[in-house]
C-alpha cells in the first residue's frame, strides 16, 4: 500500500523505513528539505548497519530505497495514501492542525493514524469531519529494532479502522498490543510509574541508581533498568510525559524534585552526555554526582 509519514525526525524515519522494508511504498515528509535529508540519511545508515550485521540483505537495501521517497509538499505526499502517520512534535495543536490538512488533502478513504507516545487520539480525531478513520500507532524508539506497537483505540474509531491497523501493523512483522484511549496508554503509564519510582528511591537513599537498575535487570529479566532507560529516552521528555499524566491521573506521577532539578540543569540523559549516569559515545560509564542527598 501507499503510505505517507509526516514528521522525518527521531521516530518518522524509523516508521518510515520499517513500512518500506514490508514492502510499502513511502513518501517521507518533513517541514525543511534539511529533515527531509536527515531522515533520509538515517534509514540510509540504518540499512547499512542491517548489512554489516548480515540482517538485511544488499538486495533488501536496495529495494527498500527504491520504495522510498522524500518530500516538503504535503499534499503530494498524502494525495495517495492508503495510510498516514504522523510524527510530528508532541504538541496537540500541531497534531490537529496536521490532521486537519491530512483530511483535507487524502483520499477519503485513507487511515489517519498519530505516533503520539500520550497524547488522546480522541481529542486529535475530534478535529476532524471523519474521526472514525483515526487511530494511535504508536511505535517505540528505534522502530526498526522495537517489535512493540500499540494501536490506541480512541472514543471515534471505527472496527473497520481498527482492523485495518492491526493487519498493517502484523504486516510490517512488529507485535500489535490494543489499548483503549487513555492517558500514557499502557506502555507509557507503566513504564512512568517504575521510572519516577526508582527516581524517588534514589532519593530517599534506598540505593544508588546502579543497583536499583542491577536489580530490575537480574531480578525481573528487563532489558534496561528504569533510571538508565530514563537517561536514554531524554530525561525533559520524562518529565514532561508525567506532569502531562498527573494531571490526567493524579498525584502518583508527581515528578520527583531531581528529575526537574537535573532538566533545569541541562542534565537531559545521553544526549546531552549527563543525566543520572554520565554517558561516553553512547554508553553510560559512571554514575552522576551524589545520591540520596534528597530524603523523603
Ligand atoms: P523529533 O523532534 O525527532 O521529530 C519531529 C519532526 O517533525 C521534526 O523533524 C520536525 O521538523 C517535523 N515537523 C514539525 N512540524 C511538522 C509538520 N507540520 N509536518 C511534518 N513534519 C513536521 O520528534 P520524535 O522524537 O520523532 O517524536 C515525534 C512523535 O513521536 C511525538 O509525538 C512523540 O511523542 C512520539 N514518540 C516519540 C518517541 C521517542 O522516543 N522519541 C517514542 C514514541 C513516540
Amino acid at each position: 500500500m501507499q503510505i505517507a509519514v509526516l514528521g522525518a525526525g527521531s521516530m518518522g524515519h524509523g516508521i518510515a523505513q520499517v513500512s518500506a522494508m514490508a514492502g510499502h511504498t513511502v513518501v517521507l515528509r518533513d517541514i525543511d528539505e534539511e529533515f527531509v535529508e536527515s531522515g533520509l540519511e538515517g534509514i540510509r545508515d540504518n540499512l547499512q548497519g542491517g548489512v554489516d550485521r548480515d540482517k538485511v540483505t544488499e538486495t533488501e537495501r536496495e529495494e527498500t530505497l527504491e520504495r522510498l521517497e522524500g518530500t516538503t509538499d504535503l499534499e503530494a505526499a498524502v494525495a495517495d495514501a492508503d495510510l498516514v502517520i504522523e510524527a510530528v512534535p508532541e504538541e496537540m495543536d500541531l497534531k490537529k492542525e496536521v490532521f486537519s490538512d491530512v483530511e483535507a488533502a487524502a483520499p477519503e478513504s485513507a487511515v489517519i493514524a498519530s505516533n503520539t507516545s500520550s497524547l488522546s487520539i480522541s481529542e486529535m480525531a475530534s478535529a476532524l469531519e471523519t474521526p472514525e478513520r483515526v487511530v494511535g500507532l504508536h511505535f517505540f524508539n528505534p522502530p526498526h529494532l522495537m517489535d512493540l506497537v500499540e494501536i490506541v483505540v480512541a472514543e471515534q474509531t471505527d472496527e473497520a479502522t481498527e482492523a485495518f491497523a492491526l493487519e498493517y501493523v502484523e504486516g510490517i512483522e512488529k507485535e500489535p498490543v490494543v489499548v483503549r484511549d487513555s492517558a500514557g496508554f499502557a506502555s507509557s503509564r507503566l513504564g512512568l510509574a517504575l521510572g519516577l519510582e526508582a527516581i524517588r528511591m534514589v532519593e530517599s537513599g534506598v540505593a544508588s541508581p546502579e543497583a536499583i537498575d542491577t536489580a530490575m535487570k537480574q531480578g525481573y529479566g528487563h532489558p534496561m533498568g528504569p533510571i538508565e532507560l530514563g537517561d536514554h529516552v531524554g530525561l525533559d521528555v520524562r518529565l514532561h510525559i508525567a506532569e502531562h499524566l498527573r494531571k490526567e491521573l493524579g498525584e502518583r506521577f508527581k515528578p520527583p524534585q531531581s528529575l526537574r532539578r537535573k532538566v533545569r540543569a541541562g542534565k537531559l540523559g545521553k544526549k546531552s552526555g549527563e543525566g543520572f549516569y554520565v554517558w561516553e559515545d553512547g554508553d553510560p560509564v559512571a554514575m552522576s554526582g551524589e545520591w540520596g542527598e534528597d530524603g523523603e
